[in-house]
């Protein structure tokens, strides 16, 4: 992200949000767009049919190539995986919901996601915009299998569709992030078509399959009748925002307590050492994964507590 970027998110969360204190780094979406005013998984009939949307199943664990000494039992990440990025393991994730707290519907108005109604401890990693292609970054969530769920904008990956194949082909899911990153309350209804539409059709055609969430660039408009009714004609069936967002080495919490809660959506990005002060990417998901860890929780998928739409 460049610094006219970065001036421009400023500029606009400094006049959104000034009910969120200490906008600092951070980018798209940094601060409060969050959303205080989520529908927790409102709506819907029942029905979780595997659908378009659904990731693949992560492939199974491949043979261990780790020694016998770090060995770790079948789907478990081996403890030198973790020593390697220096990292604390964390705990696997609890089996999916079979009853999945959001059920997404196939029309009508679509809910405004910022955390997941559940009682195991776990928080939800979700990665933005598409900036950086570290492969140190692939080699690290081949390690780590830490599910992710990607919100990709088009002008940030347009140079690279194929660096985020590999991480989709792990399980981690592709989702809808506009084509241009506007603030798109000051766009016509027409122009919110557009960037959702426009997203959603190349991501579908690179990634094969059809995004059923969207993230609005710094969560702004979220709420709004005009960029819902763009999301509904474009294909995602959700809004999903956030609660924290991680900056370098921290969290911005919404909160303050400053406390990860079970089902919580993190905010992070694609960024490398321009826009994290000298950090790698690497660095950056490492400082994040100790954050959730030290709190006692761990990291699920997303995806395993959304039921696609029925049908
Ligand atoms: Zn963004």
């Amino acid at each position: 992200m460049n610094w006219d970027h970065r001036s421009r998110l400023t500029a606009v969360t400094a006049g959104a949000l000034a009910l969120v204190a200490a906008v600092t780094v951070s980018g798209c979406g940094s601060g409060g767009g969050g959303g205080t005013a989520d529908a927790k998984g409102t709506a819907a009939p029942q029905g979780a049919a595997p659908a378009a949307g659904s990731p693949a199943p992560p492939p199974a664990a491949s043979a261990p190539a780790a020694s016998p000494s770090t060995a770790a039992p079948a789907g478990q990440v081996p403890a030198a995986a973790w020593a390697k990025w220096n990292v604390p393991p964390l705990p696997a994730a609890p089996p999916p919901p079979a009853d999945k707290p959001v059920k997404l519907t196939k029309t009508g108005q679509v809910p405004v996601i910022s955390n997941i109604t559940t009682t195991d401890k776990v928080v939800f990693v979700t990665l933005d915009d598409g900036a950086e292609k570290d492969p140190k970054f692939i080699e690290m969530m081949n390690d780590l299998k830490v599910p992710i769920t990607m919100f990709l904008m088009n002008d940030t990956i347009k140079d690279d569709y194929g660096y985020f194949k590999p991480l989709q082909a792990a399980g981690n899911s592709i989702q809808n992030h506009t084509l241009h990153h506007p603030q798109m309350s000051t766009k016509s209804a027409a122009e919110q078509k557009s960037e959702v539409c426009g997203d959603q059709q190349v991501l579908t055609q690179q990634y094969g399959t059809a995004p059923i969430l969207f993230r609005p660039p710094y969560g702004d408009g979220a709420h709004t009748p005009t960029l819902n009714t763009a999301v509904q004609q474009c294909g995602p069936r959700a809004i999903v925002l956030w609660r924290e967002t991680m900056q370098i080495h921290d969290m911005q919490y919404q909160t303050a307590d400053k406390k990860l809660k079970p089902g919580d959506i993190i905010l992070a990005h694609f960024r490398g050492p321009t826009d994290l002060k000298g950090e790698t990417m690497t660095q950056m998901f490492g400082e994040l994964l100790s954050r959730i860890q030290e709190q006692g929780f761990t990291v699920a998928r997303l995806d395993d507590y959304i039921a696609p739409p029925a049908g």
